[in-house]
Protein backbone atom coordinates (compact mmCIF):
# COMPACT_ATOMS: atom_id res chain seq x y z
CA UNK A 1 0.00 0.00 0.00
CA UNK A 2 1.48 3.30 -0.67
CA UNK A 3 1.77 6.23 1.74
CA UNK A 4 3.75 8.95 0.56
CA UNK A 5 4.80 10.15 -2.74
CA UNK A 6 8.46 11.64 -3.24
CA UNK A 7 9.86 13.57 -5.58
CA UNK A 8 13.14 14.09 -6.96
CA UNK A 9 13.86 17.29 -5.06
CA UNK A 10 12.41 15.52 -1.90
CA UNK A 11 8.89 17.02 -1.82
CA UNK A 12 6.84 14.69 -0.01
CA UNK A 13 2.89 14.13 -0.86
CA UNK A 14 0.88 12.33 1.83
CA UNK A 15 -1.01 9.62 0.18
CA UNK A 16 -2.20 7.53 3.43
CA UNK A 17 -2.24 8.86 6.81
CA UNK A 18 -1.33 5.60 9.57
CA UNK A 19 0.53 6.01 12.49
CA UNK A 20 3.67 3.64 13.33
CA UNK A 21 5.69 3.40 15.84
CA UNK A 22 8.28 0.16 16.15
CA UNK A 23 7.81 -1.63 19.50
CA UNK A 24 10.76 -3.78 18.93
CA UNK A 25 8.39 -7.30 18.85
CA UNK A 26 11.13 -8.99 16.54
CA UNK A 27 8.04 -10.68 14.78
CA UNK A 28 9.57 -9.05 11.66
CA UNK A 29 13.28 -10.84 12.06
CA UNK A 30 11.42 -14.05 13.42
CA UNK A 31 9.25 -14.46 10.00
CA UNK A 32 10.42 -12.80 7.04
CA UNK A 33 13.23 -13.79 4.39
CA UNK A 34 16.02 -10.26 4.75
CA UNK A 35 17.03 -9.77 1.33
CA UNK A 36 20.45 -8.36 1.31
CA UNK A 37 22.05 -6.03 -1.25
CA UNK A 38 25.90 -5.82 -2.35
CA UNK A 39 26.31 -3.00 -0.22
CA UNK A 40 24.18 -4.85 2.60
CA UNK A 41 27.08 -7.38 1.99
CA UNK A 42 29.71 -4.65 1.75
CA UNK A 43 29.00 -3.12 5.37
CA UNK A 44 28.92 -6.50 7.02
CA UNK A 45 32.33 -7.32 5.56
CA UNK A 46 33.60 -3.86 6.87
CA UNK A 47 32.53 -5.22 10.48
CA UNK A 48 34.13 -8.13 10.40
CA UNK A 49 30.99 -10.33 9.51
CA UNK A 50 32.20 -13.11 6.77
CA UNK A 51 29.58 -13.74 3.94
CA UNK A 52 29.17 -17.59 4.92
CA UNK A 53 28.56 -16.35 8.43
CA UNK A 54 25.98 -13.78 7.03
CA UNK A 55 23.86 -15.07 3.75
CA UNK A 56 21.57 -18.43 3.98
CA UNK A 57 22.76 -19.86 0.53
CA UNK A 58 24.85 -18.93 -2.27
CA UNK A 59 21.34 -19.62 -4.49
CA UNK A 60 19.16 -16.90 -4.55
CA UNK A 61 16.03 -17.34 -3.71
CA UNK A 62 12.90 -15.50 -4.67
CA UNK A 63 11.05 -12.84 -2.56
CA UNK A 64 8.20 -10.40 -3.48
CA UNK A 65 9.50 -7.21 -5.53
CA UNK A 66 8.81 -3.79 -4.03
CA UNK A 67 9.41 -2.58 -7.50
CA UNK A 68 7.07 -4.46 -9.97
CA UNK A 69 4.04 -4.98 -8.27
CA UNK A 70 2.82 -8.49 -7.80
CA UNK A 71 6.74 -9.40 -8.86
CA UNK A 72 9.19 -11.27 -7.23
CA UNK A 73 13.08 -10.23 -7.40
CA UNK A 74 15.94 -13.24 -7.35
CA UNK A 75 17.84 -11.96 -4.02
CA UNK A 76 19.94 -13.75 -1.33
CA UNK A 77 18.92 -13.32 1.89
CA UNK A 78 20.15 -13.18 5.87
CA UNK A 79 20.89 -16.53 7.44
CA UNK A 80 18.66 -18.03 9.66
CA UNK A 81 19.38 -19.46 12.89
CA UNK A 82 19.67 -23.81 12.33
CA UNK A 83 15.68 -25.22 12.78
CA UNK A 84 14.04 -22.31 13.51
CA UNK A 85 13.31 -19.28 11.10
CA UNK A 86 14.39 -16.56 12.98
CA UNK A 87 17.15 -14.42 11.63
CA UNK A 88 21.03 -15.42 12.85
CA UNK A 89 20.97 -11.93 14.53
CA UNK A 90 18.64 -11.86 16.64
CA UNK A 91 19.72 -12.37 20.12
CA UNK A 92 18.11 -13.82 23.31
CA UNK A 93 16.44 -10.36 24.23
CA UNK A 94 15.39 -9.69 20.92
CA UNK A 95 17.71 -6.94 20.02
CA UNK A 96 19.78 -7.00 16.79
CA UNK A 97 23.84 -8.07 17.09
CA UNK A 98 24.24 -6.22 13.71
CA UNK A 99 22.08 -3.12 14.42
CA UNK A 100 24.31 -0.49 13.48
CA UNK A 101 25.36 -1.93 10.28
CA UNK A 102 22.08 -4.16 9.52
CA UNK A 103 20.72 -4.39 5.69
CA UNK A 104 18.53 -1.93 4.12
CA UNK A 105 15.61 -3.62 4.06
CA UNK A 106 15.32 -4.13 8.03
CA UNK A 107 16.29 -0.18 8.59
CA UNK A 108 13.42 0.48 5.91
CA UNK A 109 10.77 -2.02 7.39
CA UNK A 110 7.72 -2.27 7.97
CA UNK A 111 8.55 0.06 4.91
CA UNK A 112 9.81 0.24 1.61
CA UNK A 113 10.49 1.73 -1.53
CA UNK A 114 8.97 1.56 -4.72
CA UNK A 115 10.66 3.97 -7.81
CA UNK A 116 8.63 6.51 -9.74
CA UNK A 117 9.21 8.16 -12.84
CA UNK A 118 9.61 11.26 -10.16
CA UNK A 119 11.26 10.17 -7.42
CA UNK A 120 9.80 7.19 -5.17
CA UNK A 121 6.70 5.98 -3.66
CA UNK A 122 6.74 4.66 -0.16
CA UNK A 123 4.90 2.04 0.50
CA UNK A 124 4.12 -0.65 3.71
CA UNK A 125 6.13 -3.62 2.62
CA UNK A 126 3.92 -6.18 0.37
CA UNK A 127 5.26 -8.84 2.48
CA UNK A 128 4.72 -6.82 6.05
CA UNK A 129 4.24 -9.61 9.20
CA UNK A 130 4.14 -6.49 11.09
CA UNK A 131 1.31 -5.44 12.75
CA UNK A 132 1.90 -2.40 14.71
CA UNK A 133 0.55 -0.38 12.01
CA UNK A 134 -2.52 2.08 12.47
CA UNK A 135 -4.63 2.47 8.91
CA UNK A 136 -7.64 4.22 11.40
CA UNK A 137 -6.19 7.30 11.88
CA UNK A 138 -6.79 10.81 11.60
CA UNK A 139 -4.34 13.45 9.72
CA UNK A 140 -3.82 14.88 13.19
CA UNK A 141 -2.55 11.43 15.05
CA UNK A 142 -0.75 10.51 12.07
CA UNK A 143 3.28 10.15 11.76
CA UNK A 144 3.32 9.66 7.78
CA UNK A 145 5.36 12.04 7.40
CA UNK A 146 8.27 11.89 9.80
CA UNK A 147 8.40 8.11 8.63
CA UNK A 148 8.44 9.34 4.89
CA UNK A 149 11.40 11.60 5.91
CA UNK A 150 13.09 8.98 7.77
CA UNK A 151 12.84 6.84 4.80
CA UNK A 152 14.34 9.56 2.84
CA UNK A 153 17.33 10.36 5.06
CA UNK A 154 18.12 5.98 5.21
CA UNK A 155 18.36 6.25 1.43
CA UNK A 156 20.26 9.64 1.30
CA UNK A 157 22.87 7.83 3.61
CA UNK A 158 22.88 4.57 0.85
S1 LIG B 1 7.23 -6.45 13.49
FE1 LIG B 1 6.89 -4.23 13.44
S2 LIG B 1 6.81 -3.58 15.61
FE2 LIG B 1 7.73 -5.63 15.55
S3 LIG B 1 9.96 -5.21 15.47
FE3 LIG B 1 9.25 -5.46 13.35
S4 LIG B 1 8.80 -3.38 12.65
FE4 LIG B 1 8.93 -3.31 14.90
S1 LIG C 1 19.61 -8.26 10.78
FE1 LIG C 1 18.82 -7.54 12.74
S2 LIG C 1 17.02 -6.30 12.23
FE2 LIG C 1 17.51 -7.54 10.42
S3 LIG C 1 16.25 -9.41 10.65
FE3 LIG C 1 18.23 -9.84 11.57
S4 LIG C 1 18.00 -9.37 13.76
FE4 LIG C 1 16.30 -8.39 12.65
Amino acid sequence: MPIAKVNEDGDITILKHIHFKCTGCADCCRLNNIPVTEKDVQRLLDNGIEVDQSLESLSPVLIPSTNVKGGFIKAYVLRKKPFVKECAFLDENLLCKIHSFKPLACQLYPFAVRKSDEGFIAIIHPDTVCTFIDFDVKEEESNTIEIVQNLILLLSLE
